[in-house]
């Protein structure tokens, strides 16, 4: 099964302007059979999203993961629900991780909306059985976290509109034996996409795909080449406005 790890949704993230329908349009024309939904844990819980009990806020998370997962269901698309959650660093610099493996239930009872270190996140994930990675650890402007409280990370990220600096991140990787992981970080219709990982078809939960993560590296899909193609054209469009 050809999974995407990494897309966003409006407007459950405020940063993302991609539809529900776009998202299924673009994964099914490029032949991925499924996606992780990771939208955002961050300040948008706080002033974007229009409710206003940490239990609404939950339920609008989820409401959007629910409305996306019955329309691409019925179009041939698996979608998992995941999340990106913001950690607290000691320098305050920008520092993301990527986590599957949890439900609802999980949330009502784990407030992670601006409460956790890397450290602690680690400690909610292996208490709750989930599979956590950062998110592009070498991108610019933030922190790489700390390779023992991590499962894996992304050795190759292909959000254009970023320098990811995948070389790094691969490396990092292979020298701390964590598990490599590929996404697309989509979040707007005209992003390229081109990453994602191979997972095997009978994976139906988002347990069975933590566990299989926990223990497997994925076949991934990588083009560091057109990373830098996609990058460079960003670069010169905004130049050109
Ligand atoms: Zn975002
Ligand atoms: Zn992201």
């Amino acid at each position: 099964m050809k999974l995407e790890t990494h897309c966003h949704s409006s407007v459950a993230s405020v940063c993302a302007d991609v539809t529900d329908e776009q998202i299924i349009n673009t994964y099914k024309s490029l032949g991925y059979d499924a996606i992780i939904l990771t939208n955002h844990i961050n300040w948008y819980w706080k002033e974007g999203y229009p409710r206003t009990s940490y239990k609404d806020k939950v339920d609008y998370f989820i409401n959007r993961y629910n409305q996306l997962k019955t329309l691409a269901n019925q179009k041939g698309l698996k979608v998992f629900l995941g999340a990106e959650v913001v950690t607290i660093t000691q320098s305050g610099v920008h520092q993301e991780f990527l986590i599957v493996g949890f439900d609802k239930e999980f949330l009502y009872s784990n407030d992670l909306v601006y409460t956790c270190t890397q450290t602690k996140l680690f400690e909610i994930a292996n208490q709750n059985g989930l599979f956590m990675w950062q998110s592009h650890p070498y991108r610019v402007g933030e922190e790489r976290g700390d390779p023992k409280y991590m499962h894996g990370a992304e050795a190759f990220n292909c959000h254009f509109h970023h320098d990811n600096n995948n070389p790094q991140a691969t490396e990092f990787c292979n020298e701390n034996s964590l598990i490599k992981m590929s996404g697309s970080d989509y979040h707007h219709g005209d992003q390229p996409v081109f990453a994602g990982i191979y997972i095997p078809d009978d994976i139906q939960t988002e347990k069975q795909l933590a566990n299989f993560l926990l223990a497997n590296q994925p076949r991934l899909i990588v083009d560091q080449e057109r990373c830098i193609i996609e990058r460079e054209k960003y670069i010169k469009s905004e130049k050109n406005l």
